[in-house]
């Protein structure tokens, strides 16, 4: 939603022109259910707080989206252990079911009907919906039978107790990480960004958004003094644990949302094979 990096404003004398923030019109297509229930959170953390962001705001706005419910998925998918579902259950304009014989397309939104126009799609038959229904229970079931290893409990509302960043449990995984960033990166609900100022003429400045990674060391480091100061989590395992604990115990607290969708992709994408499963499995109290 948010690109890797945008202006947020140019600043200086004489004052540049105000430009109003420029979006085009973007239909997403083939979101799954792990991604529209990160898209709810983002919602809440640029959105629902004292403070609305507008650059965020705009683009939601003129955003289409168009869900798929999976009929096949990948051996790190565990939405089912985290309270999601392998099916769009909201925030979809359109959500596309891929029958055998067709397509179940359901719109559910103004953005929808605009998106389709005047294509009308052939009533769905009650023995299609029923066919829908089955394939997505059993997807559902083969989601939760390929995690039947991990017992922990964890959602919106049931945060897994997990010890304190501080606690040497977590030096277990953070010795396999190698700080590349690549889990925050792939995240559909990590946010994390940082701002700096440039200077494109000589009497202005401009403040730029870029993303950040919450597992690199210069992460949240600020200036004071004479010398910068040093990152507020100077060990690599308390940034691990952050981030863990930020997706599964901070997050339902403050948005009553989980932050972890269960998507799989941060597994994927490890290079230090850190399964945030295994994490959170072995050191839920
Ligand atoms: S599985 Fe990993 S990448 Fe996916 S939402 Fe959870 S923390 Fe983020
Ligand atoms: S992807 Fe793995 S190695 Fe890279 S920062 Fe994340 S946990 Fe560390």
């Amino acid at each position: 939603m948010l690109p890797a990096s945008e202006s947020l404003g140019r600043y200086g004398s004489p004052a540049p022109a105000a430009t109003a923030i420029q979006t085009a019109a973007t239909v997403v297509l083939g979101v799954r259910a792990c991604e529209l229930r990160a898209l709810g959170y983002l919602d809440k953390v640029f959105l629902a707080g004292a403070v609305e962001d507008p650059s965020y705001r705009a683009r939601r706005q003129r955003t289409t989206i168009v869900s798929c419910d999976c009929v096949a998925f990948a051996e790190t998918c565990f939405c089912t252990l985290v309270g999601g579902r392998p099916f769009a259950t909201g925030g979809h304009d359109v959500n596309l079911t891929p029958l055998e014989d067709g397509w179940i397309v359901e719109v559910t939104s103004e953005k929808g009907h605009n998106l389709l126009g005047s294509v009308q799609p052939a009533q769905a038959t009650g023995e299609q919906l029923a066919r829908r229904e089955d394939v997505r229970r059993r997807m559902t079931q083969r989601v939760a039978d390929q995690n039947k290893a991990f017992s922990f409990s964890a959602g919106d509302a049931a945060a897994p107790k997990l010890p304190e960043g501080g606690d040497d449990g977590w030096q277990k995984f953070a010795a396999d990480c190698v700080e590349c960033g690549g889990c925050t990166n792939i995240c559909p609900t990590c946010h994390c960004f940082y701002l700096y100022d440039q200077t494109p003429g000589p009497s202005t400045f401009e403040r730029v958004r870029t993303w950040d990674s919450c597992l690199l060391n210069a992460y949240h480091r600020m200036a004071g003094g004479v010398h910068m100061k040093l990152s507020p989590r100077p060990l690599l395992l308390s940034r691990l644990a952050n981030r863990v604990l930020h997706k599964y115990v901070y997050s339902p607290q403050q948005y009553g949302l989980a932050g972890c969708t269960g998507c799989g992709r941060c597994i994927d994408a490890c290079p230090g094979a850190i399964d945030i499963r295994r994490v959170v499995q072995e050191l839920a109290r």
